[in-house]
């Protein structure tokens, strides 16, 4: 494929100044960077044609080659043309050109060049600065989610630094000039033939740097503490349910407010109870005697044990509901019920007598104390003749 104009590649023409020539390359470079167009092909090989045209043309003597000669001025194969360009190889990597002409090349300047690309949207590095959200995983039992209790937590986490109360100054130290740029926020670099802006390493681009930083924090405003944070967990709460605790994560930086703590709460399993939405639901053991004649049983709930009536020919699996002894909504939406689910006991380890009044009970049973099983075998009789 034949090689695009460079001039054509930068949208100039072929009398643009310098100047031109850099704004038409930033303008485009920032379009066609591959940080913002990834895994774009396309992108890429437009980012380094870019690269190589605003090489060629911003160097005066590569560009009077390439306007005499054209794309061969730096073909390596035409080095022997006379008076032809050779640069002894190729341009170089088209990220380096982009540093150069952005200016982010070493340490901490490197904040321009994601600016241009992004827009900005960094936080004025002079400005306060809110603290960091945090997030802690509690494990809380069953009843103290049913309940509601209060928690202590021990959170490690930045906070503002007591002994220069969040300001990084050592006390009746002030702010003053930044030496290294002036108070300007930003130097100029020279490299090569550009000059270069970027944001002050020193000051960050505040202008002010501290006089005597605070020797607690270095400086920072900020420091790693355990914190001890009470949690009000309300009465109703369930597994993954996440409560804010404001003001209670990351302390923020020059006067900024401190972030939040969240709490996300995993509930254990109950022994006994099972929960659904605010509904309990509870097992309870009864003994045949019991379910064929009736009783008043003992039921466990949240609240302590309550006594419930099961009539006379209770079988197992039948429910009973008991009203508003469930879960407290955490809403504020009334209270769930509780509901006993009765499972009928065999008896086992009988005696002899016992066995012996069972077998006597049995044979004066008729089908008809039994009608499950009678209209059952009624069924199965049908089956089979
Ligand atoms: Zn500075
Ligand atoms: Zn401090």
């Amino acid at each position: 494929m034949a090689k695009r104009d460079y001039y054509e590649v930068l949208g100039v023409g072929r009398t643009s100044t310098d100047d031109d020539l850099k704004k038409a390359y930033r303008k485009l470079a920032v379009k066609f960077h591959p940080d913002k167009n990834p895994g774009d092909k396309h992108a890429e090989e437009k980012f380094k044609e870019l690269s190589e045209a605003y090489e060629a043309l911003s160097d005066p003597q590569k560009r009077a080659a390439y306007d005499q000669y054209g794309h061969g001025a730096f073909d390596p194969r035409a080095r022997a043309r006379s008076g032809g360009f050779s640069s002894g190889g190729g341009f170089h990597d088209p990220f380096e050109v982009f540093r150069e002409v952005f200016g982010g090349g070493g340490g901490g300047g490197g904040g321009s060049i994601f600016d241009e690309l992004f827009g900005g949207g960094r936080q004025d590095p002079t400005g306060p600065e809110r603290g960091a959200d945090l997030r802690y995983d509690l494990e809380i039992a069953f009843d103290e989610a049913v309940l509601g209790c209060e928690k202590e937590v021990s959170v490690s986490k930045l906070d503002g630094c007591e002994k220069c109360h969040g300001t990084g100054a050592e006390h009746g130290s002030g702010t003053k000039l930044c030496q290294t740029c002036g108070g300007r926020g930003r130097v100029v670099m020279s490299r090569g033939i550009f000059s270069i802006q970027q944001t002050c390493p020193r000051c960050e681009g505040g202008g002010r740097v501290i006089e005597k930083p605070c020797k607690e924090c270095k400086g920072a405003g900020r420091k790693e503490r355990a914190s001890k944070i009470k949690i009000k967990i309300p009465p109703g709460v369930d597994n993954g349910i996440r409560l804010r605790s404001a003001g209670n994560g990351e302390g923020g930086v020059r006067g900024g407010s401190p972030g939040d703590l969240h709490v996300v709460l995993h509930v254990k399993e109950h022994e006994i109870f099972e929960r659904e939405g605010d509904d309990l639901h509870c097992e309870v053991p009864i003994s045949f005697v019991q379910a064929a004649l009736g009783a008043e049983i003992e039921v466990p709930t949240m609240a302590g044990p309550a006594r419930i009536e099961i009539p006379a020919g209770t079988q197992g699996g039948a429910r009973f509901r008991l009203k508003a002894k469930g879960v407290k909504n955490v809403q504020g939406h009334g209270t769930g019920d509780l509901i006993v689910h009765a499972t009928v006991e065999v008896p086992t380890h009988l005696n002899a007598e016992q066995k012996a009044k069972l077998a006597e009970f049995g044979a004066s049973c008729d089908e008809n104390v039994n009608p499950v099983s009678k209209s059952f075998f009624a069924r199965a009789k049908n089956l089979f003749r």
